[in-house]
């Protein structure tokens, strides 16, 4: 079996520091995802990010600190309001410091706090605040919220948010109820009010052409962000996306690589991102994962054993639940022989233990 000279030469040319142009993105997104050139581009990333990131991985929690009938709609969104049956609700705020405790726990260096597109400004701004205060100092806090002003950006920073996940998501406006336009200006507000941008390719389904996606991705090839990466789409049932599916593994390792190859050389990427967490996303060229939970508490994995062993037990006894916790995430990377954790400004932060 022989590879494609013109894909050979792309791939070599980037072990040499040369990212990829967009024309070359959409020509490797275009490769089937179990072809021999796919193959190729995952594993080139792969060796370009263990070098480029010294083989070490970056954990970021998230929280989802309010849910209601979002007005943003998407119509892939378990909380889009034409589609979810969720009731508005506030996560209390000491549930929210319990979780950030034990992210730090186990490694992580930031948190997401997610809410819906609509959200009060002012509460959102304290509660950051108050968090500030009473989590521990090393877990940065990173909004993940809807549109906003400049000056409100500046709030957020004043109360001690250093980062912010925004984008603008493949077919925006089509998909969803937002433009395009405003997206990406809340996206500049960012950059202006001195906050790090974290950036994605998502939500990423089987249906998305090369082109687009391309197209996308570009967005946070051309403006600075701190993180970009790859997530997939979750099918929610009764979503109109639904019946689309969501794609395999090797294809968001395909994504996350070309993520990885456009960029490099560009100081201002301290990681490449792949959500959902996966071994095969470290295999392509990613670095980051999102663990929706932090440290599993002892004394709950100690109760768990023991009601397990009576009843005969598999290799998923330790786990408090099935959100994947921080200390899953450490073994995948400890797995994939990734050495170290390191902070968000690519810094190392602790050994991974084999
Ligand atoms: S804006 Fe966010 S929370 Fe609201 S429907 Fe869209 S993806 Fe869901």
């Amino acid at each position: 079996m022989k590879s494609d000279a013109n894909v050979q030469r792309i791939l070599e040319d980037a072990t040499h520091g040369r990212p990829i142009t967009k024309a070359e993105a959409v020509q490797l997104l275009h490769l089937p995802e179990n072809s021999l050139e796919a193959s190729l581009l995952r594993s080139t990333a792969n060796v370009v990010s263990r070098h480029r990131f010294a083989n070490s991985g970056l954990l970021l929690g998230q929280i989802g600190v309010n849910m209601a009938p979002c007005e943003g709609d998407c119509a892939f969104c378990f909380f889009a309001k034409s589609h979810t049956s969720i009731q508005s609700a506030l996560l209390p705020v000491e549930e929210i410091i319990a979780r950030c405790e034990r992210f730090a726990r186990g490694g992580a260096q930031g948190v997401f706090l997610m809410t819906m597109h609509h959200f009060g400004f002012e509460w959102f701004r304290d509660l950051c605040a108050e968090l500030r205060r009473l989590i521990p100092a090393q877990l940065e806090i990173l909004a993940n919220v809807g549109d906003i002003t400049t000056a409100q950006l500046r709030e957020l920073r004043t109360a001690g948010v250093t980062g912010a996940y925004h984008v603008c998501r493949l077919r925006e406006g089509i998909d969803s109820c937002m433009t395009p336009a405003d997206r990406k200006k809340t996206i500049e507000r960012i950059l202006e009010a001195g906050l790090a941008w974290y950036n994605m390719c998502e939500p990423l389904g089987p249906e998305h052409t090369p082109e687009e996606l391309a197209e996308q991705i570009w967005l946070g090839v051309d403006l600075p962000c701190t993180q970009h990466g790859v997530m997939q789409r979750f099918p929610v049932p009764g979503s109109p996306l639904y019946h689309y599916g969501q794609v395999s593994l090797p294809r968001l390792g395909q994504v996350a690589a070309v993520v990885a190859l456009a960029t490099i050389g560009q100081e201002n990427v301290k990681s490449i991102a792949v959500n959902v967490s996966n071994l095969v996303g470290l295999f392509s060229g990613a670095n980051a994962f999102f663990p929706e939970a932090g440290e599993p508490d002892e004394q709950v994995i100690q109760a768990e054993r023991a009601a397990q062993a009576k009843a005969g037990f598999t290799t998923a006894l330790w786990r408090q639940s099935n959100e994947i916790t921080t200390a899953d995430c450490r073994a995948m990377m400890t797995a994939a022989g990734f050495s170290h954790l390191i902070g968000t400004d690519g810094k190392p932060k602790m050994t991974l233990q084999a």
